[in-house]
Parts: C-alpha cells; sequence; structure tokens
C-alpha cells in the first residue's frame, strides 16, 4: 500500500535543540547557549508556568470553557468578535485551517523566499500549489506592496510576514494595504505577526476593520515563551470568520494551553521584559559583531558571513560552516542555507549574558574561519 503522492512534499528543518547537539557531541546540555530557534531567552511567562500546574489534574477533562475564555480574552484585546479568532495549536496550526478554509484543489498560494517553510509545506497538504516572490538582500529586503505585485498572478493566498525571519525586515501597513487593494478580491493578503511584539510598529490588525482581504497570524511561542505548549491564533475578517467552526479540529488546542494562555495574556510583566530584553539584545548584536548584520523588527538578527569561506572542502556554505563551528564552542546559531541564504547565520537574541558570549564566540569563529 502506498499513501498518496508526495512528491512535492518537503520535510520542516527546525533549528537544532540542545539535548540533540549536546548528545552528538557528548556534551552536558546546559553548557550550550541556544539562540537557533527564536525561543524565548527569559524562558515561560511566570503566570503561565503557574496556570499550568494548577490546572495538570483536570486534564481528565476536554477542554471546552478554557477554549470559550481564552478566545473571548484574546478576541476582547484586539476589540474583535470571538468568530474572528481562530484559535489553532500553534501559528502552523492556524495556517492549516486557513487552507482548509481557503483552497480548492489547485488553488496556489504565494510566498516570500527566504521565508517560512510551512506555509507552502500546508498548502500542498491541501491540495495547493505555491509560486514564490522574492526578498532581494542586495536591498536589505525591503518589504513593499511592488515587490510582492511584481510575482503576484492570481493567487489565493499572498503570504506577508512582518517582522519577517529570518530576514528581520518589516512591510508598513500602507504597503499591505496597497497589496490587498491591488490583488483580486478573491486574494487574502496574509500577514505573519509572530514576531510583532518585537517591532516598533502597529499591529496590522488596523486593516481587519475596513477590509475582508486580509488575516493576520499570532503566536503565543515568541514573546509569551510558550512554544512548547504550542498555541497560536489567526485574526480573520468578521464576514467569514464564521467558518472556523466547520473546519477546525475539535478541541485542538488542549486545557494546559488554554489556561497557560490565558495566565499568559494578563502577564504584561513578561512581555515587557522579554521585549525589553531582545531589544537590547537586537543592538548589542549589531552593535559589536564583526560582520554586516540586517536591521531587524524581530527577536533575533540575521548576519552575513560570505566574508568567512569554508574551511573543508565538500559543498559546505559559509553559513554551515560558521554555525558549526560556533556550537562545537558552545553556542548552537541557526545556519539559513534552508531558508535560501546559505551565507548568513540568525542569531536569537538571548539574555545579556548569553547575548554577550554569543557575539564573543561568533567573533573568534569569524576571525579563524580562513578569508575566501
Ligand atoms: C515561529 C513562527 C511562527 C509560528 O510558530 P508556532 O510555534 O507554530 O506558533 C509563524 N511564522 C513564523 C515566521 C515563525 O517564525
Amino acid at each position: 500500500m502506498e499513501p498518496r503522492d508526495r512528491s512535492s512534499y518537503s520535510v520542516y528543518q527546525a533549528g537544532r535543540g540542545i539535548e540533540e547537539v549536546a548528545r552528538e557531541l557528548g556534551r552536558d546540555p546546559e553548557s550550550f547557549v541556544v539562540l537557533s530557534s527564536n525561543e524565548n531567552a527569559l524562558g515561560a511567562s511566570p503566570a503561565a508556568v503557574d496556570a499550568i500546574r494548577d490546572h495538570a489534574a483536570g486534564v481528565n477533562r476536554y477542554p471546552k470553557s478554557s477554549q470559550v475564555d481564552l478566545v473571548e480574552a484574546i478576541a476582547e484585546s484586539w476589540d474583535l468578535a470571538s468568530e474572528q479568532v481562530w484559535l489553532a495549536p500553534g501559528g502552523d496550526g492556524a495556517l492549516d485551517y486557513l487552507h482548509r478554509a481557503m483552497l480548492d484543489p489547485g488553488d496556489d498560494v504565494l510566498v516570500p523566499r527566504p521565508g517560512f517553510a510551512y506555509y507552502a509545506m500546508s498548502a500542498r497538504y491541501h491540495h495547493g500549489d505555491v509560486a514564490t516572490y522574492s526578498l532581494s538582500k542586495a536591498d536589505e529586503f525591503a518589504q513593499t506592496a511592488d515587490v510582492v505585485l511584481d510575482a503576484y498572478d492570481g493567487e489565493r493566498v499572498v503570504f506577508v510576514i512582518s517582522p519577517h525571519s529570518p530576514v528581520g525586515s518589516e512591510m508598513p501597513t500602507s504597503e499591505v494595504e496597497r497589496l490587498a487593494e491591488e490583488t483580486d478580491d478573491e486574494t487574502l493578503v496574509v500577514v505573519d505577526e509572530a514576531y510583532a511584539e518585537f517591532s516598533e510598529s502597529e499591529s496590522k490588525r488596523t486593516l481587519l476593520g475596513e477590509r475582508e482581504d486580509v488575516a493576520i497570524l499570532r503566536t503565543f511561542s515568541k514573546a509569551y515563551g510558550l512554544a512548547g505548549l504550542r498555541l497560536g491564533y489567526m485574526m480573520t475578517p468578521e464576514s467569514w470568520a464564521d467558518v472556523y467552526a466547520r473546519v477546525n479540529t475539535p478541541f485542538s488546542v488542549n486545557e494546559l494551553a488554554c489556561r497557560a494562555g490565558l495566565a499568559a495574556l494578563s502577564d504584561d510583566e513578561f512581555v515587557t521584559e522579554t521585549v525589553e530584553t531582545a531589544r537590547w539584545a537586537r543592538d548589542y548584536l549589531h552593535e559589536h559583531l564583526d560582520a554586516p548584520t540586517f536591521e531587524s523588527g524581530g527577536n533575533f538578527v540575521l548576519v552575513d558571513v560570505s566574508g568567512a569561506a569554508p574551511s573543508g572542502e565538500g559543498e559546505e556554505n559559509a553559513g554551515s560552516a560558521v554555525a558549526d563551528a560556533t556550537q562545537r564552542r558552545g553556542v548552537i546559531v541557526r545556519d539559513c542555507s534552508s531558508f535560501g541564504l546559505p551565507d548568513c547565520i540568525r542569531i536569537t537574541t538571548g539574555t545579556r549574558e548569553e547575548t554577550e558570549r554569543a557575539v564573543e564566540v561568533v567573533n573568534r569563529v569569524l576571525a579563524e574561519v580562513p578569508e575566501a
């Protein structure tokens, strides 16, 4: 027996975790600084951790009231109707729900390159095809409506990431609005705001009031520190938001995630400290790394290490050579080859101590790797 044709499918390549790397190198996981997956440097919201503990014994029940309460709290925080909040297991899960709701077989989605792998993966699972638009390194990955419209060909869903991971650039609200305006009526523009808390710019939620063709993705994985719980949501236009009830997996967000999410939403102190730390670390990375960096609105900075040529033979590129070398010195950063940026690494902002250590190690590696 064979499952269906998977020739267009790919496997998601996550940033490497601490246990995996430590095991491979025969070292103590505690001795590593992990700055490869844009996780929260300060841990999880303490209020969320308390909530998980308090409700642990309640997991014999299906999450009914906790889901309703969380959706209402999120809706209230954005001044939306509850139907407009599509709760899901992670932002990734929300992408699946969106594609279930939007795509007919053969519909296309338009995604950025570099970009986030799961848009295309999810679209393909839902019988969609994938086209790409390019953000240009030479242009500092500038995000304008024209950059997208140049490649646009009537796709059903168009993805924008703002702030963009791994590059850090943002698309101004006015440009998102123009993009929505100039694409077809039946094209939905999805703005992925996984990192919006770290940015100085306003959320594109402002566009939801007037438009039926913009949706916004948010997650609890980054600023709230709940990546391990899998919790995210899509904000959708009022006119068709009720479709969620027909496409979602029942109880897909678990009881403890809902309780933790509710607690985290009111943990302003934690989010404020998280954002302040990330902004400090961003500045520190820009200022002290001995390689060109790109402006970032997120909790990470993209670094151009093309000056560092791989030392060995084989197909290794500069990004993976530098990432391998920093890893041997106990600092795990993201090699950006899988994003289509083989000459770059992405460094997640850490605590002050972690960030200083990362800079020291990356600079030492850059100084050692022979010039091209
Ligand atoms: C982290 C991230 C998400 C959401 O991830 P989840 O953990 O599934 O919520 C979405 N888009 C981008 C670009 C991300 O980096």
